[in-house]
């Protein structure tokens, strides 16, 4: 590296240091490659830091409270549980978060990524300018991996402010509000619904579209509806919010639905509708990078755009905005610059939401296999009929297998509700992307008493010679 008025040269640089950007850095590392990762806020990105992981903690920390509250069914009684919730808050904030993002930053250090504080963008499509706290220096590169993430949607009417929070302000609240309103059931929005009223929060959800978590099978989202009755939040569907009126010590939130205006006074109103990717500002233009709609980057199968130069991953390529998705991606794009012959294949990509109970999906659903005109096979083993879920008193929920209809009855889809259906649904993914079929899955040996004997279970099902069924 010279160091100077001129630009100094590197081989592989990694714009943003997210899920997507930390793998790509090490991955291409990995590879022999001379790897710099500019990074403008945090290592981690969203996902460690505002997404994920926090949101995960909180969740834990919700559930925690609930089996103090009422562990009866155990024999298990309690008084006068309580909750101090800025030590939860700092729990989060110093033994999850801080702990995995200097872990992170760890990994880069040893396998010997260079770390440059600042925001990176193009001047050309060989050459970035980076900017730090108090000085700036021009980067020439060979290859850059653009994965700079996404941002949340601010909507007309709803400003972010202390009382209109996006994820990130309902992740980091010091207090437990009494009332809260949620403008988007997605996951996001859900996932927050859930930890809050955990914890005690009379929720309200003002949804868009006919229902929440829009995406996943109908019998999956009833289930995680009944719990949220069960806790006493209220869903509002084919709802439009229309303003927040922010006073002293709440906000008033209007919305019409079923055509009558309403209001709602709550604390707080987190609004989760989307995100948008951070592409604006980047100067992807002055260096010739194709765009598609929404700010998205245009890239073939390995992650490259039209500029052969430049490369693209994560929450700002088309697809789910997910973290493993920008983990995956991260490493085909640097594997394909080190020359290998690689390509992205999202056959098994899962989608998950930690709500509760724990919805996952794989792979082809019933309708899409359907829409594609396959003759396929639906079995459904519950989750009531394994041991080890009815050890954990967690008997809701079910392991859904979508197999061909022939004799081969290869695993084509498959969804999870339930307790642990976040791990339970990697096995199935695994079934997928090697292209198992039912008899494979069903002649694994599963350990005794497990969750994932389910998965044996429903390939036994699948097969016709269910033994638990
Ligand atoms: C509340 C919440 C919960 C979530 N839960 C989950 C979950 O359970 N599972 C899941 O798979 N996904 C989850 N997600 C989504 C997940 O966080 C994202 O899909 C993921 O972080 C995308 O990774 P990325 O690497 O593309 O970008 P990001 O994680 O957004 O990282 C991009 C990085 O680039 C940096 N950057 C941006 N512009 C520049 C620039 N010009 N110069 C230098 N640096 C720059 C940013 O500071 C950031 O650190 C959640 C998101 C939220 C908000």
């Amino acid at each position: 590296m010279v160091v100077g008025d001129f630009a100094i040269e590197l081989d592989t640089v990694v714009i943003g240091a997210g899920p997507g950007g930390y793998v790509a850095a090490i991955r291409a590392a990995q590879m022999g490659q001379k790897v710099a990762i500019i990074e403008k806020e945090y290592i981690g990105g969203v996902c460690l830091n505002v997404g994920c992981i926090p949101s995960k903690a909180l969740i834990s920390a919700g559930h925690k409270y609930q089996e103090s509250l009422d562990s009866t069914a155990f024999g298990v009684t309690s008084e006068n549980v309580k909750i101090d919730f800025a030590k939860t808050q700092e729990w989060k904030n110093t033994q999850v978060v801080s702990k995995l993002t200097k872990g992170v930053e760890g990994l880069l250090k040893k396998n010997k990524v260079e770390i440059l504080d600042g925001e990176a963008f193009f001047v050309d499509e060989n050459t970035l300018r980076v900017m730090g706290e108090d000085n700036a220096q021009t980067y020439s590169f060979n290859n850059a991996i653009v994965a700079t993430g996404s941002r949340p949607v601010e909507i007309p009417g709803f400003k972010f402010s202390d009382r209109v929070l996006d994820s990130t302000g309902a992740l980091n609240l010091s207090e437990i509000p009494a009332k809260m309103a949620i403008v988007g059931g997605g996951y996001i929005g859900s996932e927050l619904a859930g930890v809050y009223a955990n914890l005690g929060t009379e929720i309200t959800i003002l949804e868009g579209l006919p229902s929440i978590l829009n995406g996943f099978d109908k019998d999956m989202v009833k289930l995680v509806e009944k719990n949220f009755k069960a806790r006493g939040v209220n869903i509002v569907t084919d709802a439009i919010a229309k303003e927040a009126v922010v006073s002293d010590n709440g906000v008033t939130v209007k919305y019409e639905a079923k055509g009558e205006e309403k209001s709602l006074d709550v604390d707080y109103v987190l609004v989760t509708v989307g995100r948008r990717p951070n592409t604006d500002e980047l100067g992807l233009e002055q260096a010739g990078v194709e765009m598609l709609d929404r700010g998205l980057i245009k890239v073939d199968n390995q992650g490259r755009t039209n500029v052969p130069s430049i490369w693209a991953i994560g929450d700002v390529v088309p697809g789910a905005a997910l973290a493993h998705k920008a983990s995956y991606e991260a490493k085909i794009a640097a594997e394909a610059i080190a020359g290998k012959k690689v390509a992205v294949d999202y056959r098994a990509l899962p989608a998950v939401a930690f709500t509760d109970p724990e919805i996952a999906s794989v792979g082809l659903t019933e309708s899409e296999a359907k829409d594609q005109d396959l003759d396929i096979k639906v079995t459904k083993f519950p989750l009531g009929g394994n041991g080890r879920a009815l050890s954990l008193n967690a008997t809701e929920g079910f392991v859904r297998l979508i197999t061909t209809k022939d004799d081969d009855h290869v695993i084509l889809g498959a969804q999870v509700a339930g307790i642990s259906a976040s791990d339970i649904i990697a096995e199935l993914g695994l079934a997928i992307e090697s292209g198992m079929n039912a008899e494979d899955v069903a002649m694994t040996i599963h350990g005794h008493p497990s969750l994932g004997e389910t998965v044996m279970d429903a390939a036994e099902a699948a097969l016709g010679f269910p033994i638990h069924m």
